[in-house]
């Protein structure tokens, strides 16, 4: 399994295209890539320039100036290394057709034997270079350029997002098969420009106006933009969508970091969350209280929000839920019939792993409840019912305030399930917003003293099991620190070999969970490790104490928001970007 997520951009307007698509994949870094690169279309030919690493303060002279059409990538490599030669754009043979891909072409190998045996020379080790030797093949006399896209498309098999140029003709034209690309537009009565990119924080600045496309749609951007099928070339009506965010809210503002700015946002994303369409809300919960299975389907931070729920339906509910992560949905599709829910969860709505599981249980017509960050996506597109986060753009690859609207989503859930109300729900936003105040500085200085740890425990009982998970997530992508988290009395049945002198452990306790997590953690000290006990009460246990407020059944909501902190602050001692940690991508839209 390969995570990826490169940055596409994309322009066609009156202003200086490669600008434009730089300041676009400048936005897109985020993402996580290993080299870069633009085509812009300049006096009827392409000019390409790739780099490995980032783009940096790279000057757009020596990239060349476009009056007209630009296209650029952010590479995360699947298939060939890190290099000049590998990174997209790639051109075709006769260097007319520029092509950069997001994805995978999984029948790269039959493709390039195909065009090595017509005399082509490839020049990369790339899976994509084929797309543009392929698209000038399919280009006759009689073909336009969006047809020898079409056709060259219907050859691929995999998964793609495509933009591709040619020198000749004064248009973009986008493919989108399995992976996230979306158009923007703007249409003053004088000047129309288009933008292109994977994400549509790439270009909020100059526009909120985007058509999504679906998987299987063409898009040709010339002095309008028109949609065909790939399959058939039929016509397609598309609709102009306005983004509900601000570009205020993908920038950080006043924070060093997103991650901190996406924590502190916290307060406001509970309540956002929780405003949910009361009509969706007493259909899904009606759906989830009537099925025989109920399965929620996520990857890493979701499937631990999903964790939480679970626990939320199970015990207010009496409703038994799974939690399947989506790269091992295959064994429980044949158990699922009509009767059935699935709850998907994902921020991008693109995760590969969860949409492959989606699609196979809605064949069995299994009804789909999403839980989604990002509106328009594939996983919006093929729900039953959409419960969106609300989260605005989460734009640090570690998750947060989306770890924390699903869990508020499923709480609420749970409690219409269970015809009971969940009364803290009133206090939680005022209470994380206090506690964030009062905490950070504390937790800021224990991160100094954390850093050089090589291991750390976490540990929880109960609806805080899944929090000590979490916690330990966040400590391994953000700090690189080892960090495994387990319920507390799991920890005697083996791990506890583990701890020896000067290992912290971070217990997770509450009123119903205190009592034993104490004995667990004085177990840990016995052998020599200190605790730092994220508790609603003091405890003699607790060499360091970090007090929350009692928020009883909403415990998980805010116990962990020291944690994110910790995690934050432990990356900056260690002088590591916590937005952008290595090998690591936002959205992983490859299996
Ligand atoms: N598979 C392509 C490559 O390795 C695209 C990678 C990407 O999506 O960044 O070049």
């Amino acid at each position: 399994m390969v995570p990826l997520m490169c940055g596409i951009a994309g322009y066609k307007g009156t202003e200086d295209a490669t600008q434009v698509v730089i300041e676009g994949l400048r936005r897109l870094e985020y993402r996580g890539y290993d080299s870069w690169g633009v085509a812009s279309i300049n006096n009827d030919h392409i000019e390409l320039f790739r780099r490995e690493g980032r783009i940096g303060q790279v000057s757009i002279s020596r990239i060349g100036r476009s009056s007209g059409i630009s296209i650029g990538h952010t590479r995360w490599a699947t298939h060939g290394g890190v290099c000049e030669s590998n990174a997209h754009p790639h051109l075709s043979f006769d260097s007319k057709v520029a092509v950069v891909h997001n994805g995978i072409i999984e029948n790269y190998q039959e493709l390039r034997s195909g065009l090595q045996s017509r005399d082509i020379a490839l020049q990369s080790q790339t899976d994509t270079e084929v797309i543009p030797h392929l698209i000038a093949l399919e280009l006759t006399q009689d073909t336009s350029f969006a047809e020898a896209v079409r056709k060259a498309c219907l050859r691929l098999k995999g998964s793609y997002a495509i933009v591709a140029v040619h020198q000749d003709f004064d248009e973009i034209v986008v493919a989108r098969d399995g992976s996230p690309v979306v158009i923007g537009t703007r249409m003053d009565e004088s000047d129309k420009e288009f933008f292109v990119a994977s994400d549509v924080t790439a270009f909020l600045d100059r526009t909120k106006e985007v058509v999504y496309l679906r998987d299987g749609d063409l898009a040709v951007i010339n002095s309008s933009l028109e949609v065909r099928r790939i399959i058939d070339a039929s016509h397609v009506d598309f609709k102009i969508e306005t983004v509900p965010w601000s570009l205020d809210e993908a920038s950080k503002g006043e924070y060093h970091h997103f991650m901190q700015k996406e924590i502190h946002e916290q307060p406001q994303v509970v309540v956002s969350a929780l405003a949910q369409d009361d009509s969706a809300l007493a259909q899904a919960s009606s759906w989830i209280g009537e099925a025989g299975r109920v399965i929620v389907v996520a990857c890493g931070s979701s499937a631990l929000a999903g964790m939480v729920g679970q626990a939320y339906f199970r015990s207010l509910a009496g409703k038994d839920v799974q939690v399947v992560l989506g790269s091992e949905s295959d064994s429980i599709i044949p158990c699922l019939s009509s009767q059935d829910v699935l709850i998907a969860v994902s921020q991008s709505g693109e995760t590969a792993d969860t949409i492959h599981a989606v699609k196979t249980a809605k064949a069995k017509g299994v009804r789909l409840i999403s839980i989604v960050n990002a509106t328009g996506s594939s996983l919006s597109r093929i729900s039953d019912i959409v419960l969106p986060m609300r989260s605005g753009p989460e734009i640090c690859v570690v998750a947060t305030k989306s770890y924390i609207s699903t869990v508020s989503i499923l709480a609420r859930l749970a409690s219409m399930v269970a015809k009971t109300d969940i009364t803290s729900f009133s206090n939680l936003s005022t209470s994380m917003k206090s506690l964030i105040a009062s905490v950070e500085p504390q937790v800021a200085a224990l991160a100094v003293r954390i850093a050089k740890s090589k291991d750390i425990f976490v540990i929880g009982r109960g609806l805080l099991y899944p929090t000590s998970l979490e916690a330990a997530l966040k400590l391994k992508e953000t700090c690189y620190i080892h960090a495994e988290g387990f319920a507390g009395g799991e920890l005697k049945h083996g791990s506890i070999a583990l701890i020896e002198t000067g290992i912290p452990v971070i217990a997770l306790a509450d009123d119903s969970t205190r009592a034993l997590i104490v004995s667990n953690a004085m177990e840990v000290r016995a052998r020599g490790g200190w605790v730092i006990g994220v508790d609603t009460k003091p405890n003699e246990a607790y060499d360091v104490f970090i007090q929350v407020p009692d928020l009883g059944l909403l415990q998980p909501l805010i116990s962990i928001v020291p944690l994110q902190l910790l995690a934050y602050h432990v990356a900056v001692v260690k002088g590591l970007d916590p937005d952008k940690p290595r090998n690591l991508a936002k959205s992983v839209t490859v299996k």
